[in-house]
């Protein structure tokens, strides 16, 4: 069974082939179809994002479409950038200068405690668009002061998970893929996963 993971970030592609490589299935990426056309994000949480996102591209490609919205909410920032992480700094913003934004506004709070979590929310769906399954995971911890490591991608620079003094920048990938959101929410939709691809591939 082809299965689109559907998303253009490169990291994520990556994190979820690995958490995927288990199943029996072909896991392909957007770059595999010519003129798609990416839905705009318009909800108003990260599910109803991912939902928009699974749907969109299930009926585009004809596949199988697993999609995720996900981002950083900061606890002294009211939950900001939260659906807005990527485009916090504005669209053409790279993560360094999203990464300065989040610590020149966290400062001005005064807040010592840092509290943050990113949430990640996966909705799958078939290729007529119909939502199959939704999940939800969460990692909390708190961020740095100031960014450390070269890992991962986006905020991991500056965010420490509970449990762990080194940010997910400094942490080998294989931590990340124990305990980040993204893990959390793939492990809640890999047994649904594994029984639909049993009974799928069995038909
Ligand atoms: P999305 O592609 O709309 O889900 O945007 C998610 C944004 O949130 C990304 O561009 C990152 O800035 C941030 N983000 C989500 N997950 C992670 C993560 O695992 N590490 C660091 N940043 C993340």
């Amino acid at each position: 069974m082809k299965l689109l993971v559907a998303t253009n970030n490169p990291g994520k592609i990556r994190e979820m082939h690995d958490l995927l490589q288990d199943l029996r299935v072909e896991v392909c990426g957007l770059d595999a179809f010519d003129r798609i056309v990416e839905p705009a994000e318009t909800g108003l949480t990260f599910e109803e994002n991912a939902v928009l996102k699974a749907q969109s591209y299930a009926r585009q490609t004809g596949c199988w479409a697993l999609s995720d919205d996900s981002g950083l909410e900061v606890e002294a920032l009211g939950g900001a950038p939260g659906v807005f992480s990527a485009r916090y700094a504005g669209d053409a913003a790279n993560d360094a200068a999203k990464i300065e934004k989040l610590l020149a506004e966290l400062a001005a709070t005064g807040d010592a405690e840092r509290r943050a979590r990113f949430v990640c929310a996966m909705a799958f769906a078939a290729p007529e668009g119909a939502i199959r399954f939704r999940a939800e995971g969460v990692c909390r911890g708190r961020i740095a002061p100031f960014p450390r490591g070269a890992n991962g991608f986006g905020y991991d620079p500056v965010f420490v998970p509970d449990g762990y003094e080194r940010t997910f920048g400094e942490l080998p990938s294989s931590i990340k893929r124990e305990i980040s959101h993204r893990s959390r929410a793939i492990a809640k939709i890999i047994p649904f996963l594994r029984d639909f691809t049993i009974l799928e591939l069995d038909q």
